[in-house]
C-alpha cells in the first residue's frame, strides 16, 4: 500500500490539577494539562500527536483549533504526505494563526502523521528525518519551581543536590523574580553544589526588560553557564540580539517562537546561540527540520525545548536523535534533552514504558514511529473533553 488515506481523527484534552501549585516567572501553575490527537488511517494505523500547553495556556484552545480548522483539511487525505498537510493548514490558518496555540494544534496532527509514516514505515521517525546521530541523550533537570516566590534559596540549593545526587550532570534554573532574588538563588545553589562539572543554564521566562537582563547576565558572568534562556520577551528580537553582543554567555530562546518563518527573523537578527522549537508547538517535525536546516546554515545549535507529556518527549527524543552537531570537532557540544521533574501524570503514566535515566542517559526509543504505547486508560481518567471526527 502506498497512501494511507486519514479515517478518524480524535481529540483529548487532558487535565491534572496539581497537589501544590508552583510557580515561574509568569504565574503559578495549578494544573498540567494538554491537547491529544489520536489519528487512526483506514488500513487501521494509529498515530498520536500532542500539542503543547504552556503552563498558562488554556488546552481547549488549540482542541477547537484542530475541530473545526484542521480535522477538515486532512480527512481522507494521505497522512503518508504530513509536509503536504502541514502547508495545506498552515495556509489555512495563515490568517489567523501563525503562532500561539493554532500552531500548537498543527503540532499535533503533524507529529500523528509522521508517527503514522514510521509505523507504516516499520522505522522510527529518526530514520525518515536522515538517521541517528546518537542512540542516547543526556538529560539535563528542568526544575526550580518555586513554591512561594521569592527568598527560597536555601530549599532551592537543596534541590539542586537532590539532582546531583539522582545522576544528574545538568541542570536548569529558573529565574526572573528579581535580579537581586536570581543572583541570591545562583550563590546558594553554586555554593551548595561546589562541583564545577556539572553543567548550569538559567531560564528567565522572558521576565526582564533589556536593562534587567543585561544587569543579570553581567552579574552571572562567572557561573560559565551552558546558556542564558529567554532573557526578554519573544517579541524583542533586537533585544536578543543585543544580549548576544554585550553578553559572553550563549543566549537561549525560541520554545515561543513558531514555524521556519517565525525562526528565520531571529536567525537573520542574530539573536539566538541557541534555537529551542518545542515540537508540540513550533509546527511538528515538518517546521522543526525546517528550522534545523536554517539553524544549521546559521551556525546556531538547536536544543528542543520539552515540558509536555510523554507524547512530545518522545517526539523530541526522535528529533534530538536526528541533530548534527552545530559545530563540528572531537568533543563538540551535543544537544541535551530537557528532562522535566515538576510533577505530570501524563509523562510518567501515559506512556507503557516510561523513560529513564541509566547511566546519565536516555535512550532513545527504537521502536516504529515515536516507539511509545499510550495507556488509553490515563486518558480515560484524566480526560475533561473528547470529539471524534470519522471520513464519510
Ligand atoms: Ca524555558
Amino acid at each position: 500500500m502506498t497512501s494511507q488515506a486519514i479515517e478518524r481523527v480524535d481529540v483529548f484534552v487532558v487535565k491534572a490539577p496539581l497537589d501544590i501549585p508552583f510557580a515561574f516567572s509568569q504565574g503559578w501553575v495549578h494544573q498540567r494539562a494538554a491537547t491529544l490527537v489520536r489519528i487512526t488511517t483506514k488500513s487501521g494505523i494509529q498515530g498520536w500527536g500532542e500539542a503543547f500547553a504552556q503552563g498558562l495556556e488554556p488546552p481547549e484552545i488549540a482542541a477547537a483549533a484542530v475541530s473545526h480548522a484542521l480535522v477538515p483539511r486532512i480527512l481522507g487525505q494521505d497522512a503518508l504526505s504530513p509536509s503536504v498537510l502541514w502547508h495545506s493548514m498552515y495556509n489555512q490558518t495563515r490568517d489567523h494563526g501563525r503562532k500561539g496555540s493554532v500552531m500548537s494544534a498543527i503540532s499535533a496532527v503533524d507529529i500523528a502523521l509522521w508517527d503514522i509514516c514510521g509505523k507504516h514505515h516499520g522505522v522510527p521517525i529518526n530514520t525518515l528525518l536522515g538517521g541517528a546521530f546518537r542512540q542516547s541523550v543526556q538529560p539535563y533537570a528542568t526544575g526550580f519551581y518555586r513554591l512561594n516566590g521569592q527568598g527560597e534559596s536555601s530549599r532551592l540549593a537543596e534541590e539542586a543536590i537532590g539532582h546531583k545526587e539522582s545522576g544528574f550532570r545538568a541542570m536548569k534554573i529558573k529565574l526572573g523574580f528579581g535580579v537581586r532574588d536570581d543572583i541570591a538563588v545562583m550563590e546558594s545553589i553554586a555554593k551548595a553544589l561546589d562541583d564545577p562539572s556539572i553543567e548550569i543554564m538559567v531560564d528567565a521566562n522572558h521576565a526582564y526588560g533589556r536593562r534587567d537582563a543585561i544587569r543579570l547576565g553581567q552579574a552571572l558572568r562567572d557561573f560559565d553557564l551552558r546558556w542564558y534562556e529567554e532573557p526578554v520577551v519573544p517579541e524583542d528580537i533586537e533585544g536578543y540580539a543585543e544580549l548576544r553582543r554585550r553578553l559572553d554567555v550563549p543566549i537561549a530562546g525560541g520554545e515561543n517562537e513558531h514555524s521556519g518563518y517565525g525562526f528565520n527573523a531571529l536567525f537573520r537578527a542574530d539573536a539566538l546561540d541557541v534555537a529551542q522549537p518545542d515540537l508540540g508547538s513550533c509546527g511538528g517535525f515538518t517546521a522543526a527540520k525546517d528550522i534545523l536546516g536554517m539553524a544549521q546554515a546559521n551556525g546556531v545549535m538547536v536544543n528542543p525545548h520539552v515540558w509536555g507529556t510523554a507524547i512530545a518527549q518522545a517526539a523530541s527524543l526522535q528529533f534530538i536523535s536526528a541533530i548534527p552537531v552545530a559545530h563540528h570537532s572531537l568533543f563538540a557540544a551535543e544537544p541535551l534533552l530537557e528532562y522535566d521533574i515538576s510533577s505530570h501524570p501524563f509523562r510518567l503514566d501515559l506512556i507503557a514504558e516510561p523513560w529513564q535515566m541509566v547511566n546519565g542517559r536516555v535512550a532513545i526509543p527504537t521502536k516504529p514511529g515515536l516507539g511509545i504505547d499510550i495507556n488509553m486508560d490515563t486518558i480515560e481518567r484524566y480526560k475533561t473533553h473528547s470529539e471524534s471526527f470519522v471520513a464519510s
